[in-house]
């Protein structure tokens, strides 16, 4: 692990010009910002150089890994088999068009899917501002939503149940949550999550990382098979995209009602 965080660390540094020249299109929305998209996408594929390529990987959750999150995301009642999670590396791009490292730790059954939509938002330059471990958080979720961070696992039970949440299963994932928080009526009284994210539940106002509807990030999710919560009706929750509970029946039988 060390060495090939060494190793993309260096060859990072090596690949400024991609960074600067990502800057052009950084303002736009990636490839539904307009201009021919799948020629785009096509270029910017074709583009990636070894190094970035390399930054995009998948590991098991190795014992390095495993104490950054143990007590943590990996909670001591945790009952999800450590060995039903893996911990992604990407890179991603900012709302400036700076490149960054990030990291994601998900259920293994979509960790393949997930690297697919990371890398294919990094090659659009779809701006995500922080990908990092909850745990870097003390898995505080609140916490990390106010600093727009993106991510996935987070051990816990659905409230006054036994049954594991799909964020407790790394089966959903969150993208840029200060801009997309969640949002519920409950008793007459507007819930939001985070509370800094409440300037942004006006979803016809144009401010930077704003997840839309049909916009690359929206489409890349639903066509890996995730359900948007943006699209829900009883709450939004514009950040999330998860599993459908037809592949939590199948993958955790034991964890449906
Ligand atoms: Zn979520």
């Amino acid at each position: 692990m060390r060495a090939q965080a060494i190793l993309v660390t260096g060859l990072l540094a090596l690949g400024v010009s991609f960074g600067l020249a990502a800057c052009d299109q950084a303002g736009s929305t990636g490839a539904s910002g307009g201009g021919d998209a799948s020629a785009s996408l096509e270029a910017k594929s074709a583009k990636l150089d070894g190094a970035e390529q390399e930054a995009f990987y998948i590991t098991e959750i190795t014992d390095d890994i495993f104490d950054r999150i143990k007590g943590k995301s990996f909670k001591d009642d945790c009952t999800l088999p450590r060995e039903d999670l893996r911990y992604l590396h990407v890179l991603h791009t900012d709302i400036d068009g700076n490149v960054h490292e990030g990291e994601m730790i998900v259920n293994k059954r979509i960790a393949e899917d997930v690297l697919d939509i990371l890398r294919k938002l990094y090659e659009n330059d779809y701006p995500i501002e922080k990908i990092r471990l909850v745990d870097d958080y003390d898995a505080d979720d609140e916490r990390s939503m106010e600093d727009n961070n993106s991510s996935s696992f987070n051990f816990r039970f659905i409230s006054h149940t036994t049954r594991i949440s799909k964020h407790g299963l790394g089966l959903a994932v969150d993208i840029n949550t200060l801009y997309n928080p969640y949002t519920k009526v409950v008793d007459g009284k507007r819930i939001v999550e985070p509370v800094t994210g409440e300037p942004y539940l006006d979803r016809d106002a144009s401010f930077d990382y704003k997840i839309e509807q049909g916009d690359l990030c929206s489409n890349l999710f639903i066509e890996h098979g995730f359900e948007g919560g943006g699209e829900w009706t009883d709450r939004k929750d514009y950040q999330h995209f998860e599993m459908p509970d037809e592949k939590i029946a199948e993958w955790y039988p034991d964890n449906v009602e």
